[in-house]
């Protein structure tokens, strides 16, 4: 049945006269507007707001957000994505007042207690990085390759080697990564990735020269197997003079076990919205903070946070002051990160501290690995038996025998309150569908799961090619709303 719930457009509710709050008469004197403003950018007419009671707006808004499955309401296994529960505490500490009211223009003796929590995550994320340095700045994962490529790029024409124009990527690799080494005006080769998921060595030997600025590898991969000739590829690549950037938005699989710096990466980014459970969805917010090592710490985006010390009468004083590094790229946005998304994953990370991270990833990789031991007898998965935090299974053979694709699906799951897993990604794999779990759900969970996708692979190939038969909208045009949004169509 399709969802029914009213969710007629505000406007239609609008009544003259209607209220939701009663402002109180204006006691300032109303000066000449077209003194202050030319008279032709003036309206002339109030806007044409809709007018509605506080309730009526209310059930609209809550009505609409509840068209979309979300963490809070559904299992949510989008590969790649990493959609854990949000702890409701970490909402508690980013509404703080001293975190949620400070303005990014107060002098700094007067927001000491952001910039401490703020130096503090650097530090933090450079231990879990095993890196040397860190910035807060970028917004997003994607912005946090963008920044750590310009960062490379500042190095190297340092260096006087700005011939290095080369950005190596896998064939496997998440969109992002060729689209910000173009951005950041490198040249992109693709190197292909064997069967098993991992990088082709001899395709790897064959693009590999001394024209190598960086080799962006993502570790677990988006296969989500763990490379196993990590450690080979970093040491050629270095041998070459080149830099490994380690894509981190897998770091959900190796947290407290693995160290990115220690297997060969230079650079690496976070995705905190997705490993350290910020919302996330929808486009936004999210951050992007990148960890360096030593030699790249000058170049880095800023302000980045900086502690000094002071002792007198043997009390020891912190203090933390915005600085910018010597060389630095300059900005990637305004003031100092997202700290609403670095605060959240802040208070994630403490509350699970150094074992209790250790620990979700283990949980994470032994949910995906719980799930694709139920689910590969009827939806293959080629990359073999084992996996880290997610894997990639293929409808390949239910399309050609049945007509049933990874499309039909991954919208059929909606109709049982399941949100679709990642389909069509990566592109290595025909008829791929990324499932990833999480540590967050239930084996109750998983096994509902694995049972409704089992009965759906059994199903008449015409009720899931109709698919979703539940949802207020069926199967959008992804293209055209993406191109031509209509907000108001229903
Ligand atoms: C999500 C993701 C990114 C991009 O991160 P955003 O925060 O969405 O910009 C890059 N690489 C991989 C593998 C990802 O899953």
């Amino acid at each position: 049945m399709r969802n029914t719930r009213d969710t007629k457009l505000i406007f239609d509710l609008s009544r003259p006269g209607c209220r939701g709050a009663v402002l109180p008469e204006c006691d300032v004197p109303a000066s000449d507007a077209s003194v202050l403003l030319p008279a032709g950018m003036l309206a002339t007419a109030p806007p044409a707001l809709p007018e509605v009671t506080e309730p009526q707006v209310v059930r609209h808004f809550v009505n609409l957000s509840q068209l979309n499955m979300s963490v809070d309401t559904h299992f949510y296994p989008l590969g790649s994505c990493t959609m854990k529960y949000n702890p409701k505490r970490n909402e508690r500490a980013a509404a703080m007042p001293g975190f949620a009211e400070v303005h990014p223009y107060q002098p700094d003796e007067t927001k000491q207690g952001m910039l401490e929590m703020l130096f503090e995550m650097q530090e933090i994320l450079k231990e879990i990085s095993g890196l040397e340095a860190c910035s807060l700045q970028p917004a997003a994962g994607a912005h946090g390759e963008l920044a750590a490529l310009l960062v490379a790029a500042a190095y190297f024409k340092d260096m006087g080697e700005d011939h290095r124009r080369k950005v190596l990527v896998p064939d496997n690799a998440h969109g992002t990564n060729p689209a910000s080494a173009a951005m950041a005006g490198f040249d992109t080769v693709t190197v292909k990735t064997n069967l098993d998921g991992g990088v082709d060595m001899d395709d790897f030997h064959a693009k590999l020269d001394d024209d190598i600025a960086v080799f962006m590898i993502t570790n677990p991969n988006t296969v989500g197997i763990f490379e196993s000739h990590m450690r080979k590829l970093a040491d050629e690549v270095h041998a070459r003079g080149g830099l490994i950037y380690l894509d981190g938005a897998n770091m959900n699989a190796i947290l407290g076990i693995t160290r990115p710096g220690d297997f060969g990466a230079d650079m690496q980014h976070y995705n905190p919205h997705k490993t350290f459970s910020g919302p996330h969805g929808g486009g936004g917010p999210g951050a992007g903070p990148i960890c360096v090592v030593e030699k790249l710490a000058p170049y880095l985006p800023g302000p980045v946070v900086a502690k000094s010390e002071t002792t007198h009468d043997g009390e020891t004083d912190a203090y933390y002051s915005l600085v910018t590094p010597e060389k630095s790229i300059g900005k990637m946005r305004a003031f100092f990160g997202n700290t609403g998304v670095l605060l959240r994953a802040y208070c994630y990370i403490r509350t699970h501290g150094p074992q209790g991270l250790r620990e979700v990833s283990e949980n994470a990789v032994l949910n995906a690995n719980y799930l694709l031991a139920r689910v590969k007898h009827f939806l293959p998965v080629p990359q073999g038996d084992r996996c880290m935090h997610e894997f990639v299974a293929t409808a390949s053979k239910l399309k050609s025998e049945r007509g049933i694709s990874a499309m039909d699906i991954a919208k059929r799951l909606l109709d049982f309150g399941f949100h679709a897993p990642t389909v069509y990604f990566p592109l290595t794999v025909k008829e791929s569908i990324m499932i990833e779990p999480t540590e967050t759900e239930s084996k109750d969970t998983l096994d509902a799961f694995a049972e409704v996708l089992f009965r759906i692979t059994e199903e008449d190939p015409g009720i899931l090619q109709d698919a979703p038969h539940t949802t207020r909208v069926s199967r959008p045009n992804e293209v055209a709303a993406a191109r031509n949004p209509c907000l108001a169509c229903m």
